[in-house]
């Protein structure tokens, strides 16, 4: 059994009765939809067109917003249906990056997330989904797949069929009779100054009610200014919304969005990013501690009782990050009593725990002169190693961002975490300085050589190169390129010049440019829109 969806849009009128009737079925709240209908119109006045894509959850073969649910609050029925409970989910939004359709949103008062679940409560008593039976004209088809005697098997059967981004690989359960590309890939149409509804979006889960706080309309201010200098078209500053791209790709597309759902925007903000920093910071600083004591020999007490407490403060620091992140923040402990293990949130949440565990007893082992050291030490240099990369793996599962998949991300996590390891052992034993000083070149010269190389290499996928012009270009490039001058290409030279002494600048500024530069990674992605 395999339920899922036909939308004829040889009979779609638009009418949006499907979004109504959706919205009184589960009583979605204001803002937010399971289900809508996009315009997009072609041709200019008389002689345009305007095509309608009906846009929900595709009840995905392969979801990957299943996979990266790290309590199993979204899962997968046995009858192909694509349900959520909402009483385990913690908010992470980690299913908004993973899924390639903005299918889902943050409910803003359950503050858990939300989408179609094909009436399931319905199906279960043997009714038909409630958008499927108030269409007016028969346009969504509901049912099995798999049973060849079905309607719906039988028009994907005769009917040229075409589904959402089949590139992802997700094998979506919606098909689009007649559907129309440009109303169903955002990116073949653009979004125009004034667009019903474009001015709607807020702030997503904890951001809601700050409409200029996380969703990216901050930045998109100065777009606005930056579009209007470029253009001359002052209406550019009516909607803010509308300044996702510039009038040249609107002439590019020839199709452009009339009526949309509202831009979730930035899901992950600054708690993110400041998250990943705190996490580098931390493991770096274990690394390079014991990595340096098997040349040099063991630290003395002190400077190994320093870099066992900055890297508990930091990895304390990473968990108050995490934790706030959430939506659902009293739900925390879910991540780890209700695993879905084949959620990196969840891997990492097991191996973050240890890797605090196993520092806390390397601690208290120097603090009171055991001999645990060579047990304790290999084992936390494997989970500091693991906790240093397993957010790349998680970002590979965030299958909404193309950039943040890339296979080297893992390596640049690694060369990060080293870099800011180096300068805080420093810090802590300046006489250490000599010794790590190649070894910090090397690590931020792979760390450097990874970002631009990952920028400006042709990208396979079109949001990839999107979101990495997103790093060159507007806003978001200042912070890129300063992250990449003050706390990368700056302190490659002057690390060849300067001493021990003058480390202190140095080092702030490579910790500075490794934050500048990771909160351009982790934003970048997010400003390309997923319907
Ligand atoms: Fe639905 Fe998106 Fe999950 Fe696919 S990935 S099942 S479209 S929410």
């Amino acid at each position: 059994m395999n339920y899922g969806f036909v939308i004829d849009n040889r009979k779609c009128i638009g009418c949006h009765a499907c979004t109504v009737a959706c919205k009184s079925e589960h009583e979605v709240p204001v803002g937010v939809n399971r289900t809508h209908v996009k315009y997009v119109e072609k041709g200019t006045f008389p002689h345009n067109r305007r095509y309608f894509a009906v846009h929900r959850c595709n009840h995905c073969e392969a979801p990957p917003c299943v996979d990266i649910c790290p309590t199993g609050a979204l899962f997968k029925r046995t009858d192909g249906v694509v349900d959520f409970d909402h009483r385990r989910c913690i908010g992470c939004k980690s299913c908004m990056q993973a899924c390639p359709y903005d299918a889902l949103y943050i409910d803003p008062d359950s503050r858990s997330a939300a989408k179609c679940n094909y009436c399931a409560h319905r199906l279960d008593g043997g009714y038909e989904p409630a958008c499927v039976v108030i269409c007016p004209v028969e346009a969504i088809v509901s049912g099995d797949l798999d049973n060849p005697l079905s309607t719906i098997a039988q028009l994907v059967d005769s009917e040229p069929v075409t589904v959402r981004k089949p590139g992802k690989r997700t094998r979506p359960n919606v098909y689009y009779i007649d559907g129309n590309p440009a109303a169903l890939d955002p990116a073949l149409n653009a979004r125009q100054a004034e667009y019903l509804f474009s001015g709607q979006a807020g702030g997503v889960g904890h951001f809601a009610g700050q409409p200029n706080a996380g969703n990216g309309y901050v930045e998109t201010e100065a777009l606005i200014r930056t579009a209007i200098e470029a253009t001359g078209r002052q209406d550019l500053a009516i909607h803010p919304g509308a300044v996702e791209r510039t009038v040249q790709e609107l002439a590019d597309t020839g199709s452009r969005r009339v009526y949309d759902a509202p831009d979730k925007g930035v899901l992950w903000g600054w708690e993110v990013t400041g998250y990943i920093w705190t996490k580098a910071l931390a493991t770096g600083t274990f690394i390079v501690t014991y990595l340096q004591s098997w040349i040099t020999g063991i630290p003395n007490p002190q400077v190994e009782l320093a870099a066992l407490g900055t890297t508990l403060v930091l990895l304390l620091a990473t968990t108050i990050l995490l934790v706030k992140d959430l939506d659902r923040p009293g739900r925390f402990a879910y991540v780890l009593l209700r695993p879905n293990w084949t959620s990196w949130i969840t891997r990492g949440g097991y191996i973050l725990t240890l890797f605090i565990a196993v520092t806390g007893l390397l601690l208290v082992n120097v603090w009171f002169g055991w001999s645990l050291r060579p047990i304790l030490a290999p084992l936390g240099l494997l989970l500091a190693i693991l906790t240093a990369n397993y957010t790349a793996f998680l970002l590979a599962q965030a299958k909404g961002r193309d950039l943040w998949r890339s296979p080297a991300t893992s390596v640049r996590m690694l060369a990060q975490a080293l870099t800011a390891g180096v300068v805080l052992v420093v810090f802590i034993d300046p006489e250490s300085f000599q010794a790590l000083r190649w070894f910090l070149g090397g690590a931020l010269a792979v760390h450097l050589a990874l970002q631009l190389l990952e920028v400006f290499i042709p990208h396979d996928s079109t949001d990839a190169a999107r979101a990495g012009r997103k790093l060159t270009h507007g806003t978001l490039a200042i912070k890129f390129y300063s992250g990449i001058v003050v706390g990368g290409i700056l302190p490659l030279a002057l690390l060849l010049l300067v001493g021990g002494p003058a480390f202190l600048p140095l080092g702030l500024m490579i910790l500075g440019g490794l934050l500048l530069t990771e909160y351009a990674w982790i934003r970048a992605p997010q400003l390309v829109p997923l319907s």
